[in-house]
């Protein structure tokens, strides 16, 4: 069942057009364990990234972990305030390389080691997604019908794919835009719009199914599409946000959105 953007039974609302648009994590596939975004910093981020440690003193064995948690933690909040306005994605071996410029190790030695970590990172991330009851069935049922496509924010374009394929998923989008390779990331309305281009469809007759107010209704707004909030736990629309067209508890709720 579609909730009305604010927050009453709409049964009646239904979405007319040509093509769905899905973000990748938190809507189409979750973590298991939870992954602490960035702004969150701190303590809890230093727990979640504890697993890190092996690889960093196996490659860098006279560096502090700590001190390594530490530079990530400021490199990585730099990059978010910097993202505003183009939203230039920033590879994730390049977070790790500037990680490591900070803390002096030497140019030839960081490139090499940051793309080892990185992918040591991106391992283990892979390893935490989890592809919830139903989406796999789901989602082939919507291909039947509809072009498919996903636009998703993730540093490792590579590793986002793996991801699909891991969850035999990838069959089911026509078409797959990943910020990494792309260059840019949502909320900016031109990751949007390579997506529609490459489905061969216009951003009035796609909607957009995604879990992030700040990035996916934001994003899909800028980029003219209508938007389906993902809200699996049933938090308020903020009133002086940006207003998805519709609001949904679970992707099964999109069967009765199109129907
Ligand atoms: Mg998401």
């Amino acid at each position: 069942m579609a909730l009305s953007p604010g927050g009453a039974m709409n049964s009646g609302a239904q979405w007319r057009g040509r093509a769905l648009l899905f973000d990748l994590f938190g809507t189409v596939v979750h973590f298991a364990a939870r992954v602490p975004a960035v702004q969150t910093a701190g303590a809890q981020w230093r727990t979640a990234m504890q697993w890190l440690q092996e690889a960093a003193e196996q490659e860098l064995p006279q560096l502090r972990f700590d001190e390594l948690l530490t530079a990530l933690m400021c490199v990585t909040e730099e990059i978010v305030r910097q993202r505003p306005p183009e939203y230039r994605e920033v590879p994730s071996r390049e977070r790790f390389r500037r990680a490591l410029r900070q803390l002096d190790v030497d140019a030839d030695r960081a490139h090499a080691t940051a793309e080892r970590l990185s992918l040591a990172h991106m391992a283990h991330l892979a390893s935490l997604t989890v592809l919830p009851e139903g989406h796999l069935r789901l989602l082939q049922e919507l291909a039947a019908r509809y072009p498919l496509g996903l636009v998703s924010n993730f540093d490792h374009g590579a590793t986002a794919r793996r991801v699909l394929d891991d969850h035999g998923l990838s069959a089911c989008f026509r078409v797959i835009v990943i910020s990494d390779d792309f260059g840019q990331r949502k909320p900016h309305h031109a990751i949007f719009e390579a997506a529609l281009r490459e489905l061969g469809v216009s951003a009035d007759e796609t909607l957009f199914i995604g879990d992030s107010l700040g990035e996916d209704v934001s994003g899909a707004r800028n980029a003219q599409l209508r938007v389906a909030w993902l809200n699996p736990n049933g938090e308020p629309v903020p009133a002086d946000g940006v207003q998805p067209d519709y609001v949904i508890r679970c992707l099964a709720d999109l069967m009765a959105l199109v129907d």
